[in-house]
């Protein structure tokens, strides 16, 4: 049977991911694909980090075992203390769903579905009422500010906007953690600002945004830049974020 596991609150500036000697390696028939080589890797919470490298040196690995969708073949990986690299399906789905929230780059939003439905989801799963559900949803919509376009249909709505509410969807659950690879990677430079803006915010407010981008634009709005290339970090600075400001 297993345990149900709960992690102690989260609070910042400590620790909140610890990997240590991460491998991935990825069998492929006769061969064997060192996606991952030895990350050693600490994330203080309430920071933003920006990991970056060209294509195939790691980038998706890396996130996949962060947000627990992955497990590696070797290392130890602690989230806020605790040791998610040896739990079963299960607890790893559970840890999952209370501490990261993910934002992709074509925002996997239902399209006939309204921007309050597609931000209900993760609570739907989670069993929570209706009532609480909508008014935890417009929270995170206005936290967003697109409270306006709640019963909108995500086709309705601009690349920009369906982000947003994609970022709204990751934080209706109030994780600590969001996620976003390549989150800009669909949209133009100004519609980009808006969702940094957006995720700059988050951080001023203690979350935890990690991201994956190949832009380098785009990690200035970090304060922390990781490269990765063949599997290993090769590249680890901190950094004076550029302030995300959206034109009037
Ligand atoms: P990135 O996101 O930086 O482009 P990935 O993490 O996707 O890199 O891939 C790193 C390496 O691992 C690449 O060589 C890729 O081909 C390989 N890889 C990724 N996923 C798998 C998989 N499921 N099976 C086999 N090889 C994989
Ligand atoms: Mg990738």
């Amino acid at each position: 049977m297993d345990t149900p596991y709960r992690e102690p609150p989260v609070s910042t500036g400590t620790p909140l991911i610890e990997m240590r000697g991460i491998e991935r390696t990825y069998v492929m028939g006769d061969n064997l694909v060192h996606a991952l080589r030895g990350v050693d890797l600490t994330i203080a919470a309430g920071s933003s980090i920006a990991i970056m490298g060209t294509s195939g040196s790691g980038k998706s690995t890396m996130m996949n075992i962060m947000g627990c969708l992955d497990q590696p073949t070797g290392g130890s990986y602690l989230l806020n203390g605790k040791d998610v690299a040896r739990l079963s399906r299960t607890q790893l789905a559970d840890v999952r769903g209370r501490m990261i929230g993910f934002v992709f780059q074509s925002f996997n939003l239902l399209s006939r579905t309204s921007a309050l439905e597609n931000v209900e989801m993760p609570l739907m799963y989670q069993g929570i009422p209706g009532r609480e559900r909508h008014r935890r949803a417009l929270g995170a919509l206005e936290a967003v500010n697109l409270a306006d376009r709640a019963d909108h249909h995500s086709s309705q709505l601009s690349g920009g906007q369906q982000q947003r509410v994609a970022i709204a969807r990751a934080l209706v659950g109030e994780a600590p953690i969001i996620m976003a690879d390549e989150p800009t990677g669909n949209l133009d430079t100004r519609t980009s600002f808006e969702v940094m803006a957006i995720l700059q915010g988050l951080v001023d407010q203690g979350k935890t945004i990690i991201l994956v981008t190949h832009e380098a634009d785009i990690a200035a709005y970090a304060s922390r830049v990781v490269t990765l290339r063949d599997g290993l970090i090769i590249d680890d600075r901190t950094q004076t974020p550029v302030k995300a400001e959206v034109a009037a």
